[in-house]
């Protein structure tokens, strides 16, 4: 078995994003209990959350974006410039708490305490762009967990593979003229055109050219589809970039059960995509893998994907 650290705090529902919106803490607190009613927990290294410095969130946010989101949480403003990005006067610091959670788990796979870690956070990450935030996400987690591990740890070649059904808009921005982080995404589109970027043709801008990869699922297609596509770009993409560290951007919208995509994944197909990344992880990097939640907003499939998800970490 190997040593899987689990990131989670209660703080994290703190984070209350108002009746009715799909990112609720009802996810997190489920999830964690399947994981719990499954007797992982005990097999697993859990890591408390403690909040970041600042300094590392300005490694990827403009101090304006950062001002404007604590003011908005101090002055209980309830959005932060959209019905979507609903807020609780709590969501900075969680916000803070989250990535902080994160960069300790980063310092634990790194140090070799661990083979590889799940991040079961809130708010998400993806969609944050440097000076804004954009469907549920505030502070880009994955984006400040790649530079953290480079200027802290010295690793050259981060690998980000975000399995999302949206586009990550904000990751692919903030590293798309950036040859040292690979960013690769697979996601559907058209998808009500949320958010409407990530197609074929972005791979990256001047020195970044080559460093950027979206794969395209239509509407309705599912796990063939998905497979097809992962052998066909991301694995040859990662056996020549041969990143030092895999970060995972793990969303589980795609699920057929899921009203936040029209794709069909099942949970095979999540499984076997989780199996190949850490397969990939093996072969190009010391089996160093962290993965951070996103999105996955069905409350009846969203669980069991991630003990699944999980499991799949801890296994041989
Ligand atoms: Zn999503």
């Amino acid at each position: 078995m190997r040593r899987t650290g689990l990131l989670y705090d209660e703080r994290f529902l703190l984070h209350r994003t108002g009746p009715g919106h799909p990112e609720s803490h009802d996810r997190l607190a489920l999830a964690h209990n399947a994981l719990k009613e499954a007797g992982l927990l005990e097999k697993l290294t859990l890591i408390e959350a403690t909040p970041t410095r600042l300094k590392w969130i300005e490694r990827v946010h403009s101090p304006r974006h950062i001002y404007r989101f604590e003011e908005a949480c101090m002055l209980d403003l309830g959005e932060l410039d959209h019905p979507d990005n609903q807020i609780s006067p709590d969501s900075y610091d969680i916000a803070l708490l989250a990535v902080g959670g994160i960069l300790k788990t980063l310092d634990l796979v790194v140090k070799g305490q661990l083979d590889n870690a799940f991040c079961a956070v809130r708010p998400p990450g993806h969609h944050a762009e440097s000076n804004r935030p954009l469907g549920f996400c505030y502070f880009n987690n994955v984006a400040v967990a790649a530079k953290y591990l480079q200027e802290q740890w010295g690793i050259q070649r981060v690998g980000i593979v975000d399995f999302d059904a949206h586009h990550g808009n904000g990751t692919q921005a903030i590293f798309l003229e950036d040859p040292t982080v690979f960013y690769y995404s697979i996601h559907e589109h058209p998808s009500f055109s949320y958010p409407g970027t990530g197609r074929d043709f972005e791979r990256g801008v001047g020195a970044g050219e080559g460093f950027t990869l979206n794969s395209l699922m239509l509407p309705g297609q599912g796990d063939e589809e998905c497979k097809r596509l992962l052998q066909r770009d991301l694995f040859p993409a990662f056996a020549s970039f041969k990143p030092e560290v895999i970060l995972v951007s793990a969303g589980f919208d795609a699920h057929t059960d899921d009203d936040m995509s029209n794709l069909n994944l099942t949970s095979h197909g999540f499984a076997w995509i989780m199996e190949r990344l850490l397969e990939l992880a093996r072969e190009h990097s010391n089996g160093r893998l962290i993965s951070i939640l996103e999105g996955g907003y069905s409350l009846k499939a969203l669980p069991d994907l991630i003990q699944d998800h999980v499991k799949i970490l801890m296994s041989k």
